[in-house]
């Protein structure tokens, strides 16, 4: 059982952006917060970020250590780096329907680098900052090229391919609207579906009004050198010349730390939430790319971060106001 002292206003789960800036606003509301982050952000494969205002081209990592070193200085936040969180249950106090009572409304397992770093906390609300897991379709390098030439998100990295032979590569139903959207930085986009993607005749014709190519055979692999892609190479051994270039990954919130908490999700798995934030379980919140859909950037998921950090701060005070 967790010891008196380890009572916290709200545990952050995920030191992302969204983690961080709701720390950094629980923090500056005079709240105990525990952070507990396992250091696997998904934009790891890429050097340099952009579109984060005063922060555009920064590398990733040192936007997460910039926020770090900003939460140091409040003496109400605790950082658990390299440590993951394995369970949430609600408390004895909360299962017995005590609703008044919400200090002890959760029990968060948490994991470290070494067993003697394994612990039990308590804590007043928890919110749910994890992020997302990728997979790739299934070519045999992609993984070289991915973050360094082929990206994902084409709003994070389409200005820096404009006007360059690019390529999408994607096995899923969307292609043609992610197709329309790289074709705004681009007029030689190849659209390949590896054999794949269920584009209809309709949705070709579409992509050959906008003068976007379309490639339906199986690719055998990607071809290039130091993660810079020169060429998709089909089954069948033609060549297709790109200098870079999307790729639609399927994405994954891995939430099975919260089976025993039991929380409402969407048809992909994200955690549902009102507009506030608030999950289906009272007292627990998500942010960030783990929660319902919406543009997957660095600066979204921090000012979801900040707004959930408000509702937070109001609901533990059982505060109304939307201001
Ligand atoms: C290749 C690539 C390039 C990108 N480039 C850009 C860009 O240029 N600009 C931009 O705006 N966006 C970019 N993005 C998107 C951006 O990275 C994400 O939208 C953003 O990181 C989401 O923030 P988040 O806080 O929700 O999650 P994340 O940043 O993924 O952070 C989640 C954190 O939670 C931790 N975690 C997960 N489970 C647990 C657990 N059980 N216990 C403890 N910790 C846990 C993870 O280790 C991770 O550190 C890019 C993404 C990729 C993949």
């Amino acid at each position: 059982m967790p010891s008196e002292h380890e009572l916290y206003d709200c545990v952050v789960i995920g030191a992302g952006p969204a983690g961080l800036s709701a720390a950094l606003n629980l923090a500056r509301a005079r709240k105990r917060v525990l952070v507990v982050d396992s250091n696997r952000p998904r934009n790891a494969a890429t050097m340099i970020s952009h579109g984060f205002i005063t922060r555009d081209g920064l590398p990733p990592h040192e936007l997460r250590r910039i926020a770090r070193e900003e939460l140091a200085l409040y003496p109400s936040v605790e950082v658990l780096q390299r440590a993951a969180v394995l369970a949430v249950s609600r408390s004895e106090s909360a299962d017995s329907g005590d609703t008044a009572e919400w200090a002890e409304r959760f029990v968060i397992e948490i994991t470290g680098a070494t067993p003697s770093a394994a612990r039990a906390v308590r804590s007043r609300s928890i919110l749910v900052a994890t992020g997302l897991r990728e997979t790739l379709p299934a070519l045999p390098s992609i993984r070289a090229y991915y973050g360094m030439s082929l990206f994902s998100c084409a709003a994070c990295d389409g200005y820096e391919q404009r006007d360059q032979p690019l390529a999408l590569i994607g096995e899923t139903d969307d292609l043609l609207e992610r197709a329309l959207l790289v074709a705004q930085w681009t007029s030689a986009l190849t659209v390949f579906t590896n054999g794949v993607a269920p584009l209809s005749v309709a949705d070709e014709a579409v992509l050959a009004a906008h003068g976007i190519r379309l490639d339906r055979r199986a690719i055998d692999d990607l071809e290039g050198d130091r993660g810079a892609i020169s060429a998709v190479r089909m089954a069948d051994g033609d060549r297709v010349p790109v200098t870079g270039g999307f790729v639609r990954p399927l994405w994954h919130p891995v939430v099975d730390f919260l089976d025993r908490v039991a929380l409402a999700t969407d048809e992909h798995g994200h955690l549902t939430t009102d507009r506030d934030g608030r999950t289906s379980a009272p007292g627990i919140y998500a942010a960030g790319d783990v929660a319902a859909p919406g543009p997957q950037q660095l600066i979204v998921a921090a000012g979801a971060g900040a707004r959930v950090a408000a509702i937070i701060t109001h609901d533990l005070l059982g505060v109304t106001t939307a201001h």
